[in-house]
């Protein structure tokens, strides 16, 4: 054994795809979870055989080249462009804020030219190069009412942190448009696996010098992989939480998890698209995910049955699985401190979205495992040579 993996999602199997084929190591890949492939994982469901992400609608989208050819060597992609829907006050309107939204919320007909004129005017209070928290950041860029009909309640939702404690980020990853494209994302390349997540996923892992060991913690002093008997002993990409890892000792980084309710509805059709969001308080839920409308080229699927998933959001505790780094001030201190503790451990390379506290895509998650083996696994490897 070479190499040893803590995690098997997109990170984690990206490297050892790299070492083994292109290094011919061997690599050990271990997962606490029963299923290989993180939060990427996919299932179909028994009843009806639709394809369900277990964690959450996942929609495969780059601009960046090297990524999409990589990619391209484990699966094909379907030519799926991604658009989401909103109800606010039982009414549904496209997302993201594009000239349909702004037309159909002040009922009027305005010409890109006349939209802007109006938002400008609505999101003079804040600047859009000086926001300094997500609220201003939403107000400046759509004015203060869409942003009450469409962004606070579901941000109250989604993070239950005031807005102005969130990162101006989080909110430029929707475009804003004066025009009528809806689609959900501006990046080049955009697709769904034709055969579904977890094929790609375990292709990336078909290789002789790749053994992948399920429920497997790395921190359990039972199983034979574990922090204690390999660190210092062979080089460990770690793609875990990175104040586990150190076992909290600099306070524990907040996190937002969801918690999914699928069910299998008796309807050919139960929204008329993949995912709906739900902007207003009073629906407990932030949106609701209908797989089928991922793949309307499988002609397999039921057509009197669909299978649905409302999702909730709330604050992880250290037994939940975290999705979303909440990023407040204080987390910021504490990665800081992680990072410095990070440097006494030259063998353990951090990455990933948990290892690094940072919301990654795929395909950045992707790319950044392309990075980190070419500048820094590689070269070590071949120093040890
Ligand atoms: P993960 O997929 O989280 O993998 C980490 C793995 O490490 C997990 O399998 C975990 O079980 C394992 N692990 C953790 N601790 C231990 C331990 N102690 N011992 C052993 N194993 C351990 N990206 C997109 O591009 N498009 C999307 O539409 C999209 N939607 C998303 C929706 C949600 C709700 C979430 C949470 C993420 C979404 N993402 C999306 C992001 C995408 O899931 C990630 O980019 C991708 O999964 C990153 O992979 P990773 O390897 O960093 O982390
Ligand atoms: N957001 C919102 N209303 C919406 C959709 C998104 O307020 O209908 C905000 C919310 O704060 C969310 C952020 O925009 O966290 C980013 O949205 P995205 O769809 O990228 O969130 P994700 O899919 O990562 O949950």
């Amino acid at each position: 054994m070479d190499l040893v993996v803590v995690g098997s999602g997109f990170y984690g199997l990206t490297i050892a795809e790299r070492a083994a084929t292109e290094l011919g190591r061997k690599v050990v890949v271990i997962d606490r979870r029963p299923h290989i492939g993180g939060n990427a994982y996919s299932a179909n469901d028994p009843e009806t055989g639709i394809e369900v992400h277990q964690y959450g609608s996942h929609l495969f989208h780059t601009s960046n080249v090297p990524v999409w050819e990589y990619v391209n060597r484990f699966t094909a992609f379907t030519n799926y462009q991604h658009k989401v829907y909103t109800n606010h006050n039982g009414v549904v309107f496209p997302l993201p804020v594009n000239l349909g939204t702004i037309n159909q919320f002040f009922g009027a007909a305005y010409s890109p030219t006349e939209a802007r004129e109006l938002i400008a005017g609505q999101a003079a209070e804040f600047d859009t190069k000086t926001a300094a928290n997500l609220e201003e950041k939403a107000i400046s860029l759509i004015g203060r009412p869409l942003y009450e009909a469409f962004i606070r309640d579901y941000t109250a939702k989604q993070w239950q942190t005031d807005p102005t404690e969130l990162q101006a980020e989080i909110i430029s990853r929707l475009p804003v448009r004066y025009n009528y494209d809806n689609r959900y994302f501006n990046d080049t390349f955009e697709g769904l696996p034709v055969d579904g997540y977890t094929a790609w996923l375990e292709r990336m892992a078909d290789h002789p010098n790749i053994e992948v060991r399920l429920d497997t913690d790395f921190f359990d002093e039972s199983q034979a992989i574990n922090k204690a008997a390999t660190v210092g002993q062979v080089p460990v990409i770690y793609t875990g939480a990175i104040d586990r890892y150190f076992d909290y000792a600099e306070g524990e980084l907040s996190w937002r998890t969801l918690d999914f309710e699928q069910e299998v509805v008796p309807v050919g059709d139960y929204q008329g698209t993949s995912v709906m969001n739900y902007a207003d308080a009073s629906a407990p839920f932030t949106r609701i995910h209908e797989f089928r409308h991922f793949h309307p080229e499988r002609g397999h699927y039921p057509t009197d049955k669909t299978v649905i998933m409302r999702e909730f959001s709330r604050f992880a505790t250290r037994d939940d699985e975290p999705y979303y780094p909440v990023n407040t001030p204080q987390d910021r201190a504490r990665l800081l401190a992680y990072r410095e503790l990070q440097a006494g451990e030259p063998d353990v390379y951090f990455g990933g979205r948990l290892g690094t506290y940072q919301y990654l895509d795929m395909h950045m998650a992707i790319g950044s495992a392309l990075s980190m083996f070419s500048n820094k696994l590689e070269p070590a490897f071949r120093a040890r040579a």
